[in-house]
């Protein structure tokens, strides 16, 4: 079974000198919450500068869908790398953005006309569908979700929800964005129980802001995650989104499904949102889209993509090489990695269920696919969140050659890439096993706990 492997402390001397180059010269602005320096990847690995071999649970922020440099997107690259680099679909055409077009179009919820509009990031597919919404309805106003994160341009900022320092000092925001409680049930915004609530936190945008600061008819969209990412991988109850939809079909205001991260896969489906049955009228993709070249794409219904020419466009979107990235990666996925990141997913949230069951600092482990999040907990019952558990935990699965990304207060993340196998969970289960066991300091709290169950 092969097994990370770590032959220096680390960071080793060649990462730690890119690390400190790196100090001198990129934005302090990034978090990195342990050093590691990706040299090379392949499949599910990551090798660092020193020779250290890491098994990703991250895949790079849930992007390299089809595991590092898979060999069949690879080739698509170099073939049209040697064709066509760029012409830029503002001012010309070419077939790569059409083919990959088509099939979005054709795996998108919903069977009526589509259109697509490819940009270079999520946050710029999130602006493009921002925009779209007020031109299209002449609406201004938005409504979007604590802990929502749909990146960080003004427009996205504006609707993102999720960490107050992504805001602060960047002032003022593009104004008429409200945001409103999610269907977090963990931590329910209006401290409700499913199904007893009847899904309430949908309703009171209705009882509640509709009717006390927020008209109806001058909400162009509600923009919404099928599950939120950064904001701790929180699936909401079933009933949820369908509940959304009538809601917003009732006022005329278009629903914009974010899948910059459950998307293209991730959960076992193309979309999350299908999980729920539920056709929005405008998705945003990006992540996991090409395998880690930059793309993203806003994908509507026909009728509401009627912009006039010069009204929206860019210069490097819907790129050859990441469309035929796209393409390949689109083939892969519905080849095997849906089915895959179906079943494999399952079975590491039955670990993770296992796990939970002999560690009280996990309070809820979540997810579909391989979509997966553990939410700590330093007392089961306070459900006080344990963000410096969450922290030395990470940091130790590092060490030990597992890379892990937190989420939410005390999140932690499991979105490796959709060809994970069961030998690959039990490994990285084994390391999370390991590094639960070994935490230094009990809390308090948790010897509390313990005692009272
Ligand atoms: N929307 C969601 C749901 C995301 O998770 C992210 C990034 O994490 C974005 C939008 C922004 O995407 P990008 O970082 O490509 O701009």
């Amino acid at each position: 079974m092969k097994r990370p492997l770590i032959r220096v402390p680390l960071p080793g001397p060649r990462a730690k000198k890119i690390i400190q180059r790196d100090r001198e010269l990129l934005s302090p602005s990034f978090t990195r919450s342990y050093p590691l320096v990706a040299h090379r990847g392949k499949g599910m690995w990551i090798e660092d500068p020193d020779g250290n071999v890491f098994l990703d649970f991250t895949a790079g922020i849930a992007v390299t869908a089809t595991g590092h440099c898979h060999p069949d997107v690879v080739r698509a690259i170099r073939k049209q790398a040697g064709m066509l680099l760029h012409m830029s679909g503002t001012d010309f055409y070419y077939e790569a953005q059409v083919r990959l077009a088509e099939k979005l179009a054709a795996l998108a919820p919903g069977k009526f006309k589509k259109r697509v509009f490819f940009t270079n990031s999520g946050a710029e597919a999130v602006e493009a569908a921002f925009k779209l919404a007020r031109y299209k309805t002449k609406r201004e106003k938005m409504i979007s979700f604590f802990g929502a994160f749909h990146g960080r341009t003004f427009g996205a900022l504006s609707l993102t929800g999720s960490k107050v320092r992504q805001k602060e000092n960047f002032g003022p925001l593009v104004p008429g964005v409200t945001h409103v409680g999610y269907g977090y049930c963990y931590r329910c915004p209006y401290h409700l129980v499913y199904p007893d609530c009847g899904i309430d936190c949908v309703a009171y945008i209705e009882h509640t802001l509709f009717k006390k600061t927020v008209p109806p008819e001058e909400v162009a969209a509600l923009i919404v995650e099928p599950i939120q990412g950064e904001g701790g991988y929180v699936v909401p109850p079933p009933g949820y989104h369908q509940k959304l939809r009538a809601l917003t079909q009732k006022y005329g205001i278009l629903l914009i499904a974010d899948e910059v991260q459950s998307g293209m896969g991730r959960t076992g489906k193309m979309f999350a949102i299908e999980h729920w049955g539920v056709e929005p009228d405008i998705i945003v993709a990006a992540k996991g889209i090409a395998s880690g070249l930059p793309l993203g794409a806003m994908i509507t219904r026909a009728d509401l993509m009627d912009w006039e020419p010069g009204s929206h466009a860019n210069t490097f979107g819907g790129n050859p090489v990441a469309c035929a990235a796209a393409l390949q990666t689109i083939d892969l996925l519905e080849k095997r990695l849906l089915k895959n990141a179906s079943e494999t997913g399952d079975y590491l949230k039955s670990k993770l269920n296992e796990l939970s069951r002999k560690f009280l600092l996990i309070g809820d482990v979540r997810g579909i696919g391989l979509m997966i999040g553990i939410e700590l907990v330093r007392n089961r019952e306070t459900q006080e969140p344990a963000p410096h558990e969450r922290d030395q935990i990470i940091q130790r699965a590092f060490e030990k050659g597992l890379l892990l990304l937190g989420c939410g207060e005390s999140g932690i993340r499991f979105c490796p890439p959709l060809g994970v196998t069961k030998q690959n969970v039990d490994v990285a289960m084994e390391i999370l096993e390991e590094c639960l066991r070994n935490r230094k300091r009990v809390t308090r709290h948790e010897k509390q706990d313990k005692k009272s169950q």
